[in-house]
């Protein structure tokens, strides 16, 4: 395949036995850019010969496989001439990126201002509507309350003792609740004695002021 007028890598083949077509794709956007179908003349003979030595065997089949060869060679010579025509005919819908050297589409994907590619030299107007959603989006995150269950979840819970589960019926807990939703049973003892007001250590079972049985 000739190199020198092949100015994307990124092409597929889409020749058949009958003729040869080509897509070549923009770098960034990947569109697709097709050429026109060209007939390969001498695959109708060939495919003809094939159709009538399927149907007829023996005598044809001799003929159909001598063409064979000296098709397979004309087909990729002409396959050459036409990948090479096909770059001619699409080039000019492409340009180079100086910077990225990626092949891009003239169409979408090309800044002419900028002499460069829109991913090197983006529309500024797409690029400030982009960066105006993102820092819309931004706020949201850094204004986002907590809902009010979750606030149960705030950093004063944290010095209490929480519980997973339940020590009476042993049910997960969804929420950092003072009650089992299962059986009822207390899940948190009370932070201030009954009897004199004083903050209990977590877990003790009598006021250290005033011996009065924790809750
Ligand atoms: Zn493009
Ligand atoms: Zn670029
Ligand atoms: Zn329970
Ligand atoms: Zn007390």
């Amino acid at each position: 395949m000739s190199d020198s007028i092949q100015f994307s890598r990124n092409y597929s083949d889409k020749s058949t036995e009958q003729g040869f077509q080509f897509e070549f794709f923009c770098d960034r956007c990947s569109n697709g850019f097709r050429t026109s179908f060209r007939p390969y003349a001498i695959g109708k003979i060939s495919s003809a010969l094939g159709t009538a030595s399927s149907l007829f065997g023996g005598v044809f089949s001799t003929a159909a496989n001598a063409s064979e060869s000296v098709r397979s060679a004309n087909w990729e010579r002409a396959h050459d001439e036409a990948f090479v025509e096909a770059a001619k005919e699409l080039r000019p819908q492409f340009m180079q990126c100086p910077r990225c050297s990626a092949w891009v589409c003239r169409e979408k994907c090309w800044n002419t201002k900028k002499g460069l590619c829109k991913g090197c030299a983006p529309d500024l107007g797409v690029e400030m509507s982009a960066a105006q959603s993102s820092r819309s989006v931004e706020e949201v995150w850094a204004h986002a309350a907590m809902a009010e269950e979750d606030k149960k979840l705030g950093e004063e819970n944290w010095r209490e003792t929480i519980r997973a589960s339940c020590p009476q019926c042993g049910a997960p807990q969804a929420t950092n609740a003072k009650f089992c939703p299962e059986c009822g049973a207390k899940l948190k003892s009370s932070e201030f004695c009954t009897g004199c007001g004083a903050k209990l250590v977590p877990g003790a079972k009598f006021c250290a002021e005033c011996g009065q049985k924790a809750g």
